[in-house]
C-alpha cells in the first residue's frame, strides 16, 4: 500500500507523561503505516521547555501561525511539586496559556459519542460543542471586603482626566464589592471564532447571557454578536441552512437540557467554565472530550481536553499495565489531518481522518475498550484492553478500510 501524501507540515507539539507515551504509540500504529507524515516537531515536554527557557513553546505557537494547523499532546503545567520533581529552573507558565496568548481565540470542546455509553441526559443523541469566551469578567476582577458604612462608586477617568461616576452602593454596614470588565475587541474575536466554527462544522450556534438584568454589560455581548451576524455572517448561515440565535442564559440552559444536541453553545467566561464541566460529565468521560483552539487569525490547534494522566504514568514507570484511553488524542490527530486536507485540497488525507475516527468508534462499539470506558459501558461482554492492544485493534480495522 502506498502512503497518503501531505503537502504542508503539521505543527506537532509533543508533551508529557502518559500522553507522551500514547503519542508515540498512536504515531507507530495509526499514522506512520498509512500517512507519509510531514510534521514540524516541537518537544513541549517539561524538561525541554526548561532547557530552552520555554522558548520552544513560543516557537511552536509561531510555527502554528505560519503553517495554520497544529496538533498538541497534553503537557505538565508546573507547580511547586513539579519544579522539584523535574528539577526545573523556574515554575514555567501553562503552555496552553502561552500558546493562546500568541494565537488568541476560542476553545471549542465536544464529546465523542459511542453507542453503548449513553449520556446521562437521555435526549442527547448528538454532541454539544461548548465554546467558552476565555477573557475577562470575574477572572480579571478587582474585589474588596467592605468593613463598614460608606459609599462605593464606579469611577472611569478618560485620557483627558474627565471622570464619569456611578454609585454602586451606600453601605450601611459591612459587605463585599467587585469590579470587572471586558473589551469590545475580545468579544468581537470570540464572536468571529464562534460564527466561523459554526459554518466550518455545519452546526447551529446558540448564545445566551443575562442581558435582562445586566442591561449594559451583558447587553454589549448580545449587540456585538448580533451586529457581526447581520453585517458579515447572516448570508453564509442562511445559505448553509444554519441558524444563529440569542436567548437569555436561563432559557438556553432549559433548552439545552431538552435538546437532542448537535449545536454549538457559546458561553461567557464564567458560564462556560461551569457549563463545560456539566456537559462533559453528563456525556460520560474526560478521556472522550476533544478540544480545538480556533484563532481569529485563521489557525487551528487540536488537542485532547484531559491532562497527562499522571497516575497512570507512575504505574507505567513501575512496569505495571495501564489501560489509558487514547481516543481524545487520536481525535486531535484526525481533526488536524482533516483540517490540513481541507486547506491543502487533499481528499485522500480527509478520507484517512474519517476512517481513523470511524475505526476508533467501531472498535469501542464492538466491545473492545480501555478501563475507564469499561466501567460505564452498558454491555456485559466488554473486553477491557490496554492502550497498545486498543490501538492495534483499531489499526486492523483501518487496514480493512484503507487496503482495499
Ligand atoms: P488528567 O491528566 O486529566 O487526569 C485526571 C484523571 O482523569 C486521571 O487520573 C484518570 O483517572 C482520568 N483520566 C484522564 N484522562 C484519561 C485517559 N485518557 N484515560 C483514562 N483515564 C483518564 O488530570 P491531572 O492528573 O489532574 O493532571 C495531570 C497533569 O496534566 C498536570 O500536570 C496538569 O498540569 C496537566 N494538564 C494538562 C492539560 C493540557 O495540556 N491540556 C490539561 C489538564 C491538565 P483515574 O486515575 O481514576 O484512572
Ligand atoms: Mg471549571
Amino acid at each position: 500500500m502506498s502512503l497518503i501524501e501531505m503537502k504542508t507540515p503539521l505543527v506537532e507539539m509533543d508533551g508529557d507523561e502518559m500522553t507522551r507515551i500514547l503519542w508515540q504509540m498512536i504515531k507507530e500504529e495509526l499514522i506512520l503505516p498509512f500517512v507519509d507524515l510531514k510534521s514540524e516537531y516541537y518537544d513541549l515536554g517539561v524538561k525541554h521547555r526548561d532547557d530552552t527557557n520555554d522558548q520552544v513553546t513560543v516557537d511552536s505557537a509561531n510555527a502554528t501561525l505560519r503553517y495554520g494547523v497544529a496538533v498538541k499532546c497534553a503537557t505538565i503545567t508546573p507547580n511547586a511539586q513539579r519544579v522539584e520533581e523535574y528539577n526545573l529552573k523556574e515554575m514555567w507558565k501553562s503552555p496552553n496559556g502561552t500558546i493562546r496568548a500568541i494565537l488568541d481565540g476560542t476553545v471549542f470542546r465536544a464529546p465523542i459519542l459511542v453507542k453503548g455509553i449513553t449520556p446521562n441526559v437521555k435526549s442527547w443523541t448528538k454532541p454539544i460543542t461548548l465554546a467558552r469566551h476565555a477573557y475577562g469578567d470575574v477572572y480579571k476582577n478587582a474585589e474588596m471586603l467592605i468593613p463598614g458604612p460608606g459609599k462605593a462608586e464606579l469611577v472611569f477617568t478618560d485620557e483627558n482626566g474627565k471622570e464619569t461616576r456611578k454609585t454602586i452602593m451606600d453601605f450601611k454596614g459591612p459587605g463585599v464589592l467587585q469590579g470587572m470588565h471586558n473589551l469590545d475587541s475580545s468579544i468581537e474575536s470570540f464572536a468571529k471564532c464562534c460564527f466561523t466554527y459554526a459554518l466550518d462544522t455545519k452546526q447551529d450556534l446558540w448564545f445566551g447571557t443575562k442581558d435582562t438584568i445586566s442591561k449594559i454589560y451583558d447587553r454589549r455581548f448580545k449587540d456585538i454578536f448580533d451586529d457581526l451576524y447581520e453585517s458579515t455572517y447572516k448570508e453564509a448561515f442562511e445559505k448553509a441552512g444554519l441558524t444563529y440565535f440569542y436567548t437569555l442564559i436561563d432559557d438556553a440552559v432549559a433548552r439545552v437540557m431538552k435538546s437532542k444536541g448537535g449545536f454549538i453553545w457559546a458561553c461567557k467566561n464564567y458560564d462556560g467554565d461551569v457549563m463545560s464541566d456539566m456537559v462533559s460529565s453528563a456525556f460520560g468521560s474526560l478521556a472522550m472530550m476533544t478540544s480545538v483552539l480556533v484563532s481569529p487569525k485563521g489557525v487551528y490547534e487540536y488537542e485532547a481536553a484531559h491532562g497527562t494522566v499522571q497516575r497512570h504514568y507512575y504505574k507505567y514507570l513501575k512496569g505495571e499495565e495501564t489501560s489509558t484511553n487514547p481516543v481524545a488524542t487520536i481525535f486531535a490527530w484526525s481533526g488536524a489531518f482533516r483540517k490540513r486536507g481541507e486547506l491543502d485540497n487533499l481528499p485522500e488525507l480527509m478520507h484517512y481522518a474519517d476512517v481513523l475516527e470511524k475505526a476508533t468508534i467501531s472498535v469501542i462499539e464492538s466491545g473492545v475498550m480501555t478501563g475507564d470506558l469499561a466501567l460505564i459501558a452498558e454491555r456485559q461482554d466488554v473486553q477491557k484492553v490496554n492502550s497498545k492492544e486498543l490501538l492495534q485493534t483499531i489499526r486492523r480495522e483501518m487496514e480493512k478500510e484503507l487496503n482495499d
